[in-house]
């Protein structure tokens, strides 16, 4: 239960490890244009062109940038976090004036602020963490992209900590650029970078007046990859992640069977069930408002007298969580990630054990107030919780039926 790398279907685990294919080979190009097609289809984004590389989130972000910006550049950056910080460095590392506009911890600035600096700077771009992970704020986007839109300013979306799981209508929001990675949400191990580039995006792509200053991240070299494998024709520039790119086909063929509608909903109903445990004990959030926060993880302040030792304390009850990340937050909060397979029943076990090691160490008094509360919130929830694994066999195509082991 951290926030990435996640647990993973076992369907995602097996096509990593059946044995490697030809990039050239006919199954393979039909698994990597698929996964092309689902990704735009998880998104929303009809109209983009997706590019997916062997890499993590920080490579995506960094093939946004590398594209998108030329020296001088001047971009708007909404920093709700650590993730933010990093962007900040990518883009000055190619050339760009980042100016910062930053939100006291666990909150996000006011959208008049924004739309105050956008006024008075002549910005190329805005980026935008929709889910900070060392903060678990969660960046109301609809708005900010409707701002910069009115503005004519490109955006760049972080959606690692979010893709998959939190509602993103890219298009029809209007955001240019998302970047994500294969670990969390979109349900496949560590090794991918994706990117997603709206049409302004390619477009200011096309128009750019200096090479790209990375041939590995260039648009332009794996843009004809990237058709081609659309069109069901494979192609090379740099050998593709083959196995990685099977098991993103067969994750994002669960997130679609599931529906993303259900999907988002399924992460928001355990966020609040989570959340009324953390009620329950006494934990304080990171993020300062219901409105502000993720439902693909929780930051939470570790109570007083309690130290970074507490993920241990927790991982010894059996569950595991993760430890501060933010700077100024590091030894004073833990996180815990509620992501992709995450059902019912690992709230409960998740709370139970949270709910253990506070007990043991003095800061709860009553067992089971906790799991309570969360118990009584997923009790008011009908349907199926259980995640894109049990859609499978009702929907699944026929390429999975085929392959046997579904
Ligand atoms: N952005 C966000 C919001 C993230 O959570 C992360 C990773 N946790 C990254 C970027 C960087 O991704 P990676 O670690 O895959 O490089």
């Amino acid at each position: 239960m951290i926030p990435g790398p996640v647990e993973f279907e076992p369907e995602v685990m097996k096509a990593l490890g059946r044995r490697t294919r030809s990039h050239v080979d006919p199954e393979f190009i039909l698994q990597f244009g698929r996964a092309l097609n689902s990704f735009k289809e998880v998104c929303e984004a009809p109209s983009a062109q997706p590019f997916i590389v062997s890499g993590s989130g920080t490579l995506a972000m960094e093939m946004a940038v590398a594209n998108l910006i030329e020296p001088g550049d001047h971009v708007l950056v909404v920093n709700t976090g650590y993730f933010s910080d990093r962007m900040v460095k990518i883009l000055e590392r190619h050339g760009a004036h980042p100016v910062q506009l930053r939100a006291p911890l666990g909150d996000v600035p006011r959208i008049e602020e924004v739309e105050s600096q956008l006024t008075s700077g002549s910005f190329k771009m805005m980026t935008l963490t929709h889910v900070d992970t060392s903060t678990g704020v969660l960046l109301p986007l609809e708005p900010l992209l409707a701002l910069a839109r009115r503005q004519g300013v490109l955006t760049l979306v972080d959606g690692v900590c979010a893709t998959g799981a939190e509602t993103f209508h890219m298009e029809e929001w209007g955001a240019d650029v998302l970047v994500t990675a294969s670990q969390k949400a979109l349900g496949v191990p560590p090794g991918l970078a994706l990117v997603l580039a709206g049409p302004h995006a390619m477009k200011a792509w096309r128009e750019r007046e200096s090479p790209v200053g990375s041939v590995y991240l260039d648009f332009a070299e794996w843009l004809p990859i990237m058709e081609a494998y659309a069109a069901g024709r494979a192609s090379y520039f740099a050998t593709p992640p083959v196995n990685h790119l099977a098991a993103l086909d067969v994750s994002l063929s669960c997130l679609l069977n599931e529906g993303m509608e259900v999907r988002t909903w399924r992460h928001r109903q355990h966020a609040l069930a989570l959340r009324a445990a953390w009620r329950a004990m006494g934990l304080k959030a990171v993020p300062v408002g219901e409105d502000v926060m993720a439902h693909t993880l929780s930051a939470l302040y570790l109570p007083e007298g309690l130290d970074a030792s507490f993920a241990a304390r927790v991982a010894d009850e059996g569950v595991i969580v993760a430890g501060g990340l933010h700077p100024e937050l590091r030894t004073r909060t833990f996180r815990v990630g509620h992501m992709n397979t995450v059902s019912a029943s690992d709230v409960l076990a998740t709370v139970g054990a949270i709910e253990r090691a506070l007990l043991r160490s003095g800061h709860v008094r009553e067992a089971g107030t906790a799991v309570h509360a969360a118990q009584e919130h997923l009790s008011t929830i009908h349907g199926n919780l259980r995640g894109c694994n049990s859609a499978i066999p009702l929907t699944a195509p026929a390429f999975l039926r085929g392959q046997g082991g579904l």
